[in-house]
């Protein structure tokens, strides 16, 4: 969570973390705009690195070696990232707008977003083909043809559909892999097919002819066979139709062609060239908007015609980076001038490639160690972040409006408590006036029709079970905090057996400019009510004030048997039950490797969709189930949780350290060192450990106290009902569900807890 001295003052938004991108986030790392929020809005979270996907397909480089970690890098540079898909902008107002969460306003906004080939216009192409990009979804398909090139004897062809440098390196690339993979298992190469299908009757058509005589001579020795002058005409499944009339018998067909915008630029109203491409100034300003930038793929220059290569997305970062900082202090803005010849360094996916550059051609395995010794210090750049000890220069302030003055400094200045520190009426009117919490019989007056106080009806035979959860953000994501906070709140609710009824929230957001403070508020309680809405639960009030860090709390309020049938307390375990636990260990630690950022951005991305999971449908399964007793595991850690409920119960346990399940990454966090500050008051509890000297060492001995967010349930259930229990919550999408271990009768020995490790990971 990234704290500012400064109140927000303007809005920048990235989208899609491309070439240029990561480069404009770097320049704003070095020189931060104070009062600026900066925010990178991305499908992925790593993002590929385009010069080296064709060494990583071709099994020299590991998927790490080869992707920028967008969620790191933005951590280290001060800015937000939210993963999320782009799906418009709404330029009146001003607002990006995403496939998941509430749109987020914008001053100015830059995309970056690539480029998709064109699978629409050819018969079955969509349906059937492969394209290259987005490079996550090429890169799941390309896995599974491993796996099944490895795992089924017997012939493989692949067709690839383009012929510019792509399709060239991509089938080269592919054919080394997959013949590698035969020869690993004494299979002939011959078991590969490979095709190159051209529309033009040369391949790379934007290099020169030595160049291509030179991937001709190498295509025609690899065996990759060659179809020029030659368009696809229809995919259908097992098959390619060409325009020659030739029909090509494909397992794979992978889609390298002309490349288009994506679909969803069409829809904003921005002018566009006829590939769906946004249309540029020599500034990187969309002609039609001032408040648009683009670069990379997505931009056409006007008056220039631009390969589509990372070479110039890489090359207008600097120039967009310095020009969006321009335009946010009113200064003149820099043209853009792209180098008219560039040097293009193809490979052949034998650590062998071809050098290119106007007329100029050479090859060798010199120039594939040249190549990669560019990619990886390119690559340095990004993934080898050096630590910031020193906070760096910050630029001068933005000029606003007189208003927006008068909002920063009353911001900045000492604000009054009591009263005085509430969110005023308006913003909190404005942030919560499209969010539509759930209505309910039994909420006799709730938000609907707002009071002093909420006034709620318990069903006759019912009884409310109460409970109250309040952290501090620990993301800058305050949708995706605003659901996990929810779901950490109704965890006890669901822990006990109770349906969720109604909740009041409270909550603190930093003090800034009120559209700021608007914004804030209505992403978090967005995402809160979106949680609420879906367990049946009614928010019906609330109180938010203006604090130093982003807050969120829920009273939460729900509904069992008064006769207290079905509940589910601390106290049943009985002994021979088995101990299920439904999410995996791991948040605490992953947090702290977060902030330091030392975790893996999709280790972060795991834990935090973890922590957004409800534990609505495990507690409805534990109970199918015949579950005696649970809990829901927070704050004070497993070995914490669990020892409430063996006391509760008068029984002893004994845990697997081998069943725990681990989510990825924590275990390194923990072996790194890095636990949560809460974790030194939980490590007393060791005590209830039998023999703990002889596990102190144990690689899983942190997790027993790593404080969980949002974390899974603990439950007792019958021996004989447990593997079931388990299937059936792996089924309702609880992968990491396992029998952690078994309640055993009280014993002599004063600490309750033993320890085994039967080997066998979770
Ligand atoms: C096989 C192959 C090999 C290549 N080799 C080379 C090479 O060696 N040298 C070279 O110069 N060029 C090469 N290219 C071309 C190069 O890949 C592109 O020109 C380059 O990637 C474009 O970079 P970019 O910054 O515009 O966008 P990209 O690198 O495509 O990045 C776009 C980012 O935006 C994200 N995104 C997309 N849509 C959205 C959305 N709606 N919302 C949020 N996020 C979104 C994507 O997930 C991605 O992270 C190659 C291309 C291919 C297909």
């Amino acid at each position: 969570m990234q704290a500012s001295s400064s109140p927000i003052v303007r809005e920048l938004v990235l989208v899609g973390g491309g070439h240029s991108h990561v480069i404009a986030l770097r320049r704003f790392a070095m020189r931060p705009v104070p009062g600026l929020r900066l925010t990178l809005v991305c499908t992925d979270t790593d993002t590929p690195y385009s010069g080296m996907l064709p060494g990583y397909i071709a099994g020299h480089y590991r998927h790490d070696e080869v992707h920028i970690d967008l969620r790191r890098l933005a951590q280290w540079a001060g800015a937000r990232f939210l993963r999320d898909e782009v799906v418009g902008l709404d330029r009146r107002a001003r607002r990006v707008l995403c496939r998941e969460r509430p749109p987020l306003p914008y001053d100015l906004v830059s995309i970056n977003t690539g480029s998709t080939p064109q699978v629409g216009q050819v018969p079955g192409a969509d349906a059937f083909a492969v394209p290259v990009k987005p490079i996550a979804r090429f890169n799941e398909r390309w896995l599974a043809l491993l796996a099944r090139v490895r795992h089924h004897p017997g012939p493989t062809t692949v067709a690839v559909v383009g012929a510019g440098a792509g399709g060239v390196e991509m089938a080269l690339a592919m054919q080394h892999r997959l013949r590698a993979e035969l020869a690993e298992q004494g299979r002939p190469p011959e078991e590969l097919s490979m095709h190159l299908v051209s529309a033009t009757p040369h391949i790379l058509p934007s290099h020169n002819p030595g160049v291509r005589q030179r991937f001709e001579r190498v295509l025609a020795q690899r065996g990759v066979r060659l179809h020029v002058a030659c368009m696809a005409e229809a995919v259908e499944p097992g098959r390619l139709r060409l325009s020659t009339g030739g029909v090509l018998p494909a397992d794979e067909v992978v889609w390298v062609t002309q490349a288009g915008g994506g679909a969803w630029l069409r829809e904003t109203g921005l002018a566009l060239d006829e590939q769906g491409f946004v249309r540029v100034n020599g500034f990187l300003q969309s002609v039609s908007d001032p408040c648009v930038f683009a670069a990379g793929d997505c931009a056409a220059m006007e008056g220039e015609s631009l390969e589509k290569a990372g070479v110039f997305a890489v090359r207008q970062g600097r120039p967009l980076a310095d020009n969006l900082r321009a335009q946010l202090f009113g200064a003149p803005l820099q043209a853009y001038r792209p180098q008219k010849r560039w040097l293009a360094l193809i490979s052949t996916g034998n650590r062998h490639a071809v050098a290119s550059r106007g007329a100029w051609g050479m090859q060798g395995d010199w120039v594939w160690r040249w190549k990669d010794g560019i990619d990886r210090r390119f690559m340095a750049r990004f993934n080898d972040l050096p630590a910031m000890t020193r906070p760096p220069r910050a630029d001068r302030a933005l000029p606003l409006a007189p208003e927006e003055q008068r909002q920063a400094l009353s911001a900045l200045a000492m604000r009054c408590g009591g009263c005085g520190a509430k969110v005023g009426t308006d913003v909190l009117a404005r942030a919560l006036a499209d969010l539509r919490p759930l209505a309910r019989e039994d909420v006799l007056i709730g938000l609907q029709s707002p009071d002093d106080a909420a006034v709620l009806r318990v069903p006759p035979g019912q009884a409310l079970v109460q409970s109250v959860d309040f952290f501090r953000a620990f993301v800058d994501d305050p949708w995706l905090f605003g659901r996990i906070a929810a779901n950490h709140a109704l965890g006890d609710l669901f822990a006990m057996g109770a349906a969720p009824q109604s909740a009041t929230a409270i909550a603190t957001v930093p003090p800034g400019l009120e559209a700021q403070v608007e914004a804030t508020l209505r992403q978090m309680m967005a995402g809160a009510i979106e949680v609420l809405n879906a367990a049946g639960c009614a928010l019906v009030g609330g109180h938010s004030g203006e604090g130093q860090e982003l807050a969120l709390g829920f009273a939460v309020n729900g509904l069992l048997d008064e006769h207290l049938q079905g509940v589910l307390r601390k106290s049943g375990l009985r002994p021979g039950d088995a101990l299920v636990l439904t999410k995996a260990l791991g948040t605490g630690t992953l947090l702290v490797g977060h902030a330091q950022g030392r975790a893996k951005g999709r280790w972060v991305d795991a834990a935090l969709a973890q922590m957004a999971q409800s534990s609505q449908a495990a507690a409805t399964c534990l109970r199918a189930h015949g579950a005696r007793a649970c809990t829901d595991v927070t704050g004070f850690g497993l070995l914490g949780h669990l020892v409430e409920m063996t006391r509760a119960s008068g029984v002893d346990a004994e845990l697997d350290l081998a069943a725990l399940p681990v989510l990825d990454g924590a275990q390194a966090m923990l072996g790194a060192g890095l636990s949560s500050s809460l974790q030194a008051d939980n490590l007393r509890l060791r005590r209830a450990l039998h023999d703990q000297a002889r596990w102190a060492s144990h690689p899983r001995h942190g997790l027993l106290f790593d404080p969980q967010t949002a974390g899974g349930l603990l439950a007792g259930v019958p021996p004989e009902q447990a593997d079931a229990c388990v299937s059936a919550l792996r089924e309702a999408g609880y992968p990491h569900a396992a029998v952690i271990g078994r309640v055993l009768p009280a014993g002599e020995a004063l600490e309750p807890i033993r320890l085994r490790d039967s080997g066998v990971p979770a």
